[in-house]
This record gives C-alpha cells, structure tokens and sequence, in this order.
C-alpha cells in the first residue's frame, strides 16, 4: 500500500452550483477539528447528521442548515479522514463556506485530487481511477456498465491473473539462470506454454479494446448515397426520433454533418456525407472521397436510394463491392418505389433492405432495431477495456512477450518479461510514472 505525502487537507464542491443542494467534500487530517467547529449538530461517523454551519469568530454568523457526514479514515473515499456537507444550492453560501474554510486553513483541491489521494492511499488501482471517469463521462447505460465493471475491479483481476504467471515464470527463470546450460534449456522451454497463454490473453482483451473503442466514442454509422436521395431527411429523422446526446458536432469538412445519437443503450455516431455520383467540381470530388473514407472505416453503412428515381450504372457497379456491414434503405415508399426496390433484389440479400419514408416516418423503427443489432453483434463478447491508454500498455506488454518468447537465452527472455510487467503495472499503476499518474488526475473534474 502507497502512502500518501500530502498531509494538508483539500476541500470541493462537487457538484455544480444553482441546484436545490449542493455537496462539499474534505479530505485530509483537519477535517474533525474544522467540522467540530463549524458544524454545530452531533457527528456521529457516517451518519447523516443535522445541524448549523457557522463561522468561528466572534461575531458567530450562520451561514446555512445543513447535512454533515463525517467519514473517519481509512473507511472514506480517499483513505484519509473525510467530511461531506450537503448545503443549500445558493452561490451566496457556497462562496461564504469556501472563505470559511480558507480562513480555517483548508485549501481548494485540484482537479481529481480525492481519487488521486484514493489511489496513492492504496484505496483503488489506476484502471478504477480512470474508470471513475469513464464513468461520469458515459451517455449511454452500455459505456456505464463497462465502466462500472472496471470500477469493480473487472479488467484489474484479469491483469493481476497475468502478472502473477508472468512472475512466477520470471522467478523460475531467475533460478535457472545461476545452473548448467541443460537446466537454462529446461527453464526455457518450461516458460514457453505460460507466456503463450498470455499473449493469447493479452489478445483477447486488445481485441476486446476495439470493442471499447466503441462504447467510448460511438459505433460510426455512416449515411451514403447519391443527391437528393433523402440521406439529411434520414439523418433528422433519426436524430429525431432517438435521443441525441451531443447535436451539431461540427463535421471535419463541411461536406460531413455527424451527430452522437443513443440506440438501444449504444453510443452511435451518426454522420451524413456528401452525395455520392459523378462530378468533375474539384470541391465536390474531394466531399465525395471523404464520403467513401468515412464508409470504409463505419461499423455499419446506410446506403439510401431513392425509390422514385432509376439505380445509376454506377450506383449498380458499387454494390458489388459493399461489404457485409451495409444495410440498403429504399426512401420514400410513400410513393411507388416498387421498381427501385425489385431491381435492388437482384443484387443485395433481401434481409439486408428496408424500404422507408423519411416523409412519414414508415419503416424507421425497424431500421433503428436493425442499426441496434449490427452494433450489437460487434459487442457480444463484452468490452471488458474501454480505455485507450490501458490499450496501448496491453499492446506494448503484448510485443514485449512476444519478443521474450523468441529469446534465444533465459537472461533475454528474463529481461523482455520484466519490461512486460512493467507494461501491465502501468495499466494498474503499480509501476507507472508520475508523469502518466499526474495525466490521469488532470483530466478529471474538480471535487471527484
Ligand atoms: P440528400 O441530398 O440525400 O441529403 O436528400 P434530402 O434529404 O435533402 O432530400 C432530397 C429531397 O427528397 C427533398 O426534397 C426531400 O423533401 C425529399 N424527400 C426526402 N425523404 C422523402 C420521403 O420519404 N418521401 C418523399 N416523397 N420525399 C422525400
């Protein structure tokens, strides 16, 4: 367990001020004796308890009722002695407490400061720390849940089951070091099974990453098609009819409009390119190979057609090309598109075209579902890592078992284990730096 070295006691408001209450938090040794003096109700410790917050010198003035909850260490958040006060919302009061406090020798605590202190009071690892981010972070209740799972301590015990193999393998490989060449041979060969089922680990949770990639930043779902053929009509009408959860992100060009919508429980990046046809206008072909970019790198294409017009001998060539990941919207079935759609058939499975009307609303729901289960199925395993950093480590832990298991000697092989275990222990924290630690806690918000 890591001992904390600041010994000063912080304080925060954590949440925004306006609201009916808001919620001030302390950490540190100071925290009983300012409360007993500013607090004029009993304490019991981890009680709701009632009372009068007042300032200290005379003349005494009441600043607010309120609810004190005093958290003795090292049963709190932080590990260190703890108080919580749940005051009136009013910015008048939050800006007397925090003079109060001042005065009283409490400093204003830096952004994530009680989770660092939480973390280096040996209270939670590094993949809780940012899982307590990812957390407050999440729209939707699929990108909770992981986080969630990661705040309970999910991907930690997976990591901790590969490190305690990986150092048991190092161990063994230590001991042989210092015996004959056959017992170095034998500790060679006897490592190989184990780091083989890490790295086959270590896979499976990279590859888990990319579903992550998913819930933190949204499934890409792009809308394609030729002008006119009602892709903006379809891009409002879904952001209409499914929460959206950020409008108007603005588009990397001006011929791409993208939205983050929540689809059954999944983030969704919703974007809307530029028509897609013939052209020679310099500015509309470079709109049309951002369209086809976009395409490439969707978990799932919405190509729209629009049923009262003819396919195109170019839109009939493209379709051999699609991939799996596509589904085929015949717009505009309040009208007769019955030609559209026959001809469609010829090329593309029928279970993968839906005919809809952005006009009337008719067949929208049922692509919405359809959107769900493409997205779906890219997560059915889980995303047990949701963050890009734990990536990257789990990437460099991977490479560096690799190259220990291609070490022709027990000393090279000892040495590329450790720089694995170094990698893993940046993911929980156990050996990152303070540069990474101090990256982590900077982009939390202040009072959590
Ligand atoms: P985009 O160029 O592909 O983005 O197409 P728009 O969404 O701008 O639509 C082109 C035209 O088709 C507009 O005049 C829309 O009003 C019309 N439109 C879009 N959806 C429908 C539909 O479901 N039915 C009918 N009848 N017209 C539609």
């Amino acid at each position: 367990m890591r001992c904390s070295d600041v010994k000063d006691t912080i304080f925060a408001l954590s949440t925004p001020v306006g609201g009916a209450i808001s919620i001030l938090r302390a950490s540190g040794s100071e925290c009983y004796p300012v409360l007993k003096a500013i607090f004029s109700g009993r304490i019991s410790p981890r009680m709701l308890n009632y009372g009068r917050i007042h300032t200290v010198s005379a003349p005494v003035r009441e600043l607010d009722n309120a609810m004190a909850v005093y958290f003795p260490a090292p049963n709190s958040y932080t590990g260190e002695d703890m108080f919580e006060l749940n005051l009136h919302g009013s910015y008048a009061v939050a800006r007397e407490i925090t003079e109060l406090l001042e005065n009283l020798g409490l400093r204003l605590a830096d952004p994530g400061e009680f989770t660092k202190r939480a973390f280096l009071n040996g209270k939670m690892d590094l993949v809780q720390a940012d899982a307590v981010m990812d957390l407050i972070n999440s729209d939707t209740d699929r990108s909770a849940d992981a986080a969630l799972d990661q705040l309970n301590g999910g991907l930690s015990g997976r990591i901790a089951a590969i490190e305690d193999k990986l150092i048991s393998a190092a161990s063994e490989l230590a001991a042989a070091m210092d015996y004959p060449d056959e017992m170095e041979d034998e500790a060679l060969s006897d490592s190989e099974a184990v780091l083989g089922a890490c790295v086959s680990e270590l896979e499976k949770l990279i590859s888990s990453g990319k579903r992550g990639r998913i819930l933190r930043e949204g499934a890409k779902v792009v809308i394609i098609g030729r002008p006119n053929a009602g892709k903006s009509s379809l891009m409002n009408a879904l952001t209409g009819t499914n929460r959206a959860i950020v409008t108007d992100i603005a588009g990397t060009t001006r011929d791409t409009i993208e939205e983050k919508l929540d689809i059954a429980g999944c983030p969704v990046r919703l974007i809307d390119t530029a028509g897609i046809r013939e052209s020679s206008d310099a500015v509309e072909i470079i709109g049309i190979e951002r369209a086809r970019h976009e395409a490439e790198t969707a978990e799932l294409v919405i190509k729209v057609f629009d049923g009262t017009e003819s396919l195109s001998g170019c839109e009939i060539d493209e379709l051999g090309s699609d991939g799996i990941n596509t589904l085929y919207a015949v717009n505009k079935c309040d009208e007769n598109i019955e030609k559209v759609r026959k001809e469609l058939l010829k090329y593309v499975p029928e279970e993968r075209l839906l005919v809809i009307s952005c006009e009337t609303g008719e067949g929208l729901e049922r692509l919405t579902e359809r959107i769900a289960e493409s997205i779906s199925a890219r997560e059915s395993c889980g995303a047990i890592v949701t963050n890009e950093r734990h990536v990257r480590c789990l990437v460099r832990a991977k490479r560096e078992l690799e190259d220990a298991l291609a070490a022709p000697t027990t000393d090279l092989r000892a040495l590329a284990l450790g720089s694995a275990l170094e990698a893993l222990g940046e993911i929980t924290g156990r050996t990152a730096s303070e540069e990474v630690i101090d990256g982590i806690f900077s982009r939390f918000c202040v009072g959590k």
